[in-house]
């Protein structure tokens, strides 16, 4: 069986312990990979520090020029990619086919996007003249989770690299296997070595050594608060900048006079993408008293549609990551169940196919905002529908968690609309549409405890950077 490896300059290295990647379709062995631990850390920080100096005076438009090939080769394997990422991760074979074309975007966006960002200059004023400066940190070292590991994955290294960075990425032990075939195609690219290493392993090992690790310059992490608030307290140890992708309860805000012809295919995705392990996912549906009857009725006849299956067959709904994902949400599910009303799907009501790690659609009716159910993160295809009767009310429930990550607004009231978009205390919010995440060029970071830094659009280019102020003297 093949073993994915480490990607350290332009070698592939193997480790003598390799981890098991299991199937989350079939629960069977898929392949395994590396186990990196410190020695391969350092070996990797220590390549991309060699590499650095030259990256970063390589001129922009080389630069540009790389990633572009890159983005052309993911294209090109765009059927082995996907059907990689499906079956490591068991997400539906057009959801990961999706996946590999943004993925391929993040690199054409910030080659051509990179070539603008560099050089604002300020009105001279009296006798000095000044500009700024973005520099790239040096070494940046990234974390990221299973959930969406090619997108996260070049969501976070093309915009590093793009502007002179030189990385080191530790993918996630449940589904490593996409971000190494990633760093492979970057070198067919023509990126030099060291540019992009690769470090799969587990997290208490790889991901901590990295997180500690003196050679960062910037970390940039994706995945649970409590992770990621160890990561920044070793980062702050060392003095650098984190930029942490945390999780999120997003809420659906659907008022009386909202479009619901529209509104419930684009709710029902929001929470069953992914199987709703999506950091973005729509775990929360905030209705109108007015509609809250009409909207179940109808998500209960969308859900009924839903064909479940293995990943690759490409259903509608995949299986959980794996068997420990799998127990977490069947026991939140059932502590729920014992207050609020599963009116659909639940552990026992919805016939899921046998192996794998499968949980059916579930929706809690009638969940007091403060409940468990509407207040934490589930990470399964499980959403939680509170009612209100008043704009300040929907406000407060929206902005009723600890999280901040992405909202929407359902209504043809435009006032409505702009009151919410302002008042709603989160990273992302939509306006009758709900974008998980949103598009390659949509800011995206957290309020709260989503987190902070910001990835995506043009920011992302800036929080891979440092600004340096020069200010010269022009008349004496
Ligand atoms: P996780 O925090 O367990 O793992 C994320 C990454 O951290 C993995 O690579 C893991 O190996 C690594 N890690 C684990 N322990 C570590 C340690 N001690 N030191 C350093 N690294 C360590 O999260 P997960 O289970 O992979 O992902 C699920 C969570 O991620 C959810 O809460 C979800 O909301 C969040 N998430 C957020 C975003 C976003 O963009 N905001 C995107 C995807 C997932």
């Amino acid at each position: 069986m093949n073993v994915s490896p480490c990607v350290i300059g332009a070698e592939q290295i193997l480790t003598e312990d390799t981890l098991d990647v299991v199937n989350p379709s079939t629960g069977e062995l898929l392949g395994r990979t590396a186990r990196g631990t410190q020695v391969e850390v350092d070996a990797a920080v220590a390549a991309a520090r060699a590499a650095s100096e030259d990256w970063r005076h390589t001129p922009v438009a080389q630069r540009a020029e790389i990633l572009r090939r890159i983005g052309g080769l993911v294209t090109r394997e765009r059927e082995r990619l996907a059907l990689l990422e499906s079956r490591d991760t068991g997400k539906p074979l057009t959801q990961a086919r999706a996946d590999v074309d943004v993925a391929a975007r993040y690199f054409t966006y910030y080659a051509s996007t990179v070539e603008a960002f560099f050089g604002n200059s300020l009105p001279p004023d009296g006798e000095y003249i000044s500009y700024t400066r973005h520099e790239a940190f040096g070494v940046t070292g990234h974390i990221i989770p299973w959930n969406y590991p090619l997108q996260i994955g070049c969501r976070t290294i093309a915009p590093a690299i793009a502007v002179g960075n030189c990385s080191v990425v530790k993918p996630a032990e449940d589904a490593p296997l996409s971000v190494v075939e990633v760093a492979l195609l970057a070198l067919e690219a023509g990126l030099p070595a060291g540019v992009l290493n690769v470090v799969p392993g587990l997290g208490a090992e790889a991901g901590a050594a990295l997180s500690a690790h003196t050679g960062i310059d910037h970390l940039s992490f994706t995945g649970s608060v409590p992770v990621g608030s160890m990561v920044a307290k070793a980062a702050s140890d060392n003095v650098i900048p984190v930029a942490l992708e945390l999780g999120g309860k997003s809420p659906n805000i659907v008022f009386a006079d909202a479009d619901l012809d529209v509104a419930v295919p684009v709710i029902l995705k929001s929470f069953l993408q992914n199987a709703g392990q999506t950091c973005s996912a729509g775990s929360r549906l905030v209705v109108h008293d007015a509609v809250h009857g009409e909207l179940l009725n109808r998500l209960e006849k969308a859900v009924g549609d839903v064909r479940i299956g293995a990943g690759p067959a490409d259903p509608d709904l995949g299986p959980l990551i794996s068997q420990k994902q799998l127990d977490r949400v069947t026991r939140m599910v059932e502590r729920a169940a014992a207050s609020a009303d599963p009116r659909i799907g639940g552990p026992k009501r919805v016939a899921t196919p046998v192996g794998g790690f499968y949980f059916p659609p579930t929706v809690f009716d009638g969940v007091a905002p403060d409940h468990e159910i509407a207040q934490d993160e589930v990470f399964g295809p499980v959403v939680a529908v509170t009612t209100f009767d008043s704009t300040q009310q929907a406000i407060d429930i929206a902005n009723g968690t600890e999280y901040g990550l992405i909202s929407a607004v359902w209504t043809k009231d435009f006032a409505t609309a702009m009151t919410l978009t302002e008042e709603i205390r989160s990273g992302q919010v939509y306006v009758n549409t709900y974008g998980a995440g949103g598009g390659v060029e949509y800011t995206f970071g957290g309020f709260k405890k989503s987190g902070y830094g910001r990835e995506k659009g043009f920011d992302a280019l800036g929080e891979f950077c440092q600004t340096k102020s020069v200010v010269l003297k022009v008349a004496q």
